[in-house]
């Protein structure tokens, strides 16, 4: 095993500790994976020094100059697509249609902050006083803090990264430990595409020590988080002390309602999809589907046909639908939530268990999985399992379903299958969500629309399109007397 480095001003640096930490095997059991440097303060503080140092250079470019260079970094991504897309299915376990998916995605999503680049990067006021030219500008934060998870290892980061850049800011990376090869990877690819050294700076190991070195700093302007809820909870809690500007993604309990109208073809196939892909391990994954009690046998009937057709396998298999969770213990915690649910009256239709044909290298394989009769009641319909596992639940009406959506502490992504104008708008109007789907899954959010949850899934900003800026940069409002 070859040790991963911190990558700081360009350059690959251990641990100020001399220290790296193990991390064991791949997900799906085949890879030793790269150890981390044991990162502590020390290493906090170098990163955060080269991205303050480089401010002055990146900010004072013109918006186009630096679209330019995610123009370059665009490029460079996409030649490296099919390395880094078989990286990410051996770390993270995503199956290989499905990472370079995520790469084709990323690179969309640098190219459009790219063209973003020569839009008006501000406005003109009319003054209501003689000679006075009053005008909006958008200005950099300074050092942005970025820490993400593991599940996008790609696309999430750029998101983050991208319009920072743009906006002339500088970032201090901390990826997910789960991911720290692909990020080690993408950092490396953008440098050697051209990107100044610090204006992007890559620092791997505990979340906890790392996130909590770079809230404290008072170089640190902004922090944008992408996780789950309770770690964002506590980040976004931190940074309030100090009144630091902060964005968090986190968790979901996302949920698709049939009602009695839907055209059910499309309804299963947009379940499948959203529910099962990537084993269920996305922030917008289809968790819950509650159905109208009319259709609710039928429903149940075709979901089962279609898991019990579903391949399991190894993430670089071709014809893989579903490859391995994460780790072995997020199938042990989805296998707890599914007996219990069990227990307490729910009826598992597919699935349920570690899969029992095939060959598998690692215990982190867990076949999709159907409940059936779950009530709103049970911990199963409203805590996030990212994992392949949907709890179907039955509704008297569409006002019934929207109450049980709304049911849980998350609010990022529903949908609706019905054929009714007027309930397609009442759904739309009643979801407490950010992401409202009518007829399609609840996974697939188009990057250049505004994107993020209510409740305990988002912290209220929202990112990607041209609500990032918001976020990113910030608006100065000039007033200059001419005569
Ligand atoms: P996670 O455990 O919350 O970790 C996310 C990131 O935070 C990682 O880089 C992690 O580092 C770091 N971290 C851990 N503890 C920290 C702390 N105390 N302070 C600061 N940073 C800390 O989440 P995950 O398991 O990687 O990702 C899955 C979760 O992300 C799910 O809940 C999913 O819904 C959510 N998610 C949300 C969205 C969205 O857009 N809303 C998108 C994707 C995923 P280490 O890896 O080193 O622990």
């Amino acid at each position: 095993v070859t040790e991963l480095a911190n990558v700081i001003h360009g350059q690959n640096r251990r641990a100020a500790s001399g220290r790296w930490d193990e991390r064991g095997r791949s997900p799906d059991g085949t890879e030793e994976l790269r150890a981390l440097p044991s990162t502590d303060e020390r290493d906090v503080d170098q990163a955060v020094e080269s991205a303050a140092a480089t401010l002055p250079e990146w900010s004072a470019l013109t918006w186009p100059r630096r679209g330019e260079m995610l123009r370059a970094l665009a490029a460079a991504l996409a030649s490296q697509s099919e390395d880094l897309a078989t990286q990410i299915a051996i770390e993270v376990g995503k199956p290989l249609g499905e990472a370079k998916g995520e790469i084709a995605n990323a690179v969309r999503v640098l190219e459009y902050f790219a063209g973003l680049a020569f839009h008006s990067e501000g406005e003109l006021v009319s003054s209501a006083r003689d000679a006075v030219h009053l005008f909006v500008e958008r200005r950099p934060l300074g050092v942005v803090a970025a820490i993400t998870p593991w599940n996008f290892p790609v696309n999430i980061p750029i998101v983050k990264i991208a319009p920072a850049l743009l906006a002339g800011n500088t970032v201090v990376w901390k990826p997910a430990s789960a991911a720290a090869a692909v990020a080690y990877e993408l950092t490396q690819c953008f440098l050697a595409a051209g990107l100044p050294p610090g204006a992007l700076n890559l620092v791997l190991g505990s979340g906890e020590l790392i996130g909590s070195a770079l809230v404290d700093d008072p170089r640190v302007a902004a922090v944008t988080f992408t996780g789950s809820t309770e770690v964002g909870k506590q980040l976004s809690q931190r940074a309030a002390r100090r009144s630091l500007r902060c964005l968090c993604e986190m968790g979901g309990k996302n949920a698709v309602v049939v009602a009695r109208d839907a055209d059910l073809d499309l309804a299963v196939d947009a379940i499948v999809e959203g529910a099962f892909r990537f084993a269920g391990q996305k922030c917008t994954a289809t968790s819950r589907v509650i159905v109208e009690a009319p259709v609710r046998r039928e429903v149940t009937e075709r979901l089962a046909r279609r898991l019990s057709e579903l391949t399991v396998g190894p993430p670089l298999q071709v014809g893989t639908y579903l490859g391995p969770l994460i780790s072995a213990g997020g199938v042990d915690s989805a296998l707890d939530h599914i007996r219990a649910a069990e227990a307490a009256g729910a009826r598992v239709v597919a699935g349920g268990n570690r899969p029992t044909a095939g060959q598998f290298a690692s215990d982190a394989y867990l076949a999709p999985t159907l409940l059936d009769k779950v009530a709103p009641s049970m911990p199963i319909a409203s805590t996030e399992l990212f994992a392949p596992v949907v709890a179907l639940l039955e509704a008297r009406n569409l006002n019934d379903a929207v109450s049980i959506v709304n049911a849980t502490r998350y609010g990022l992504s529903a949908s609706v299958f019905t054929s009714s104008l007027t309930s397609a708008f009442t759904f739309a109007r009643k979801a407490d969500v950010g992401a409202v789907q009518v007829n399609l899954a609840t996974a697939g959010a188009e990057f250049q629309a505004p994107f993020g949850g209510t409740k305990d899934s988002g912290t209220g900003f929202r990112e990607q399109g041209t609500a990032s800026l918001e976020f990113y940069s910030e608006k100065r409002t000039i007033a200059m007397r001419y005569a």
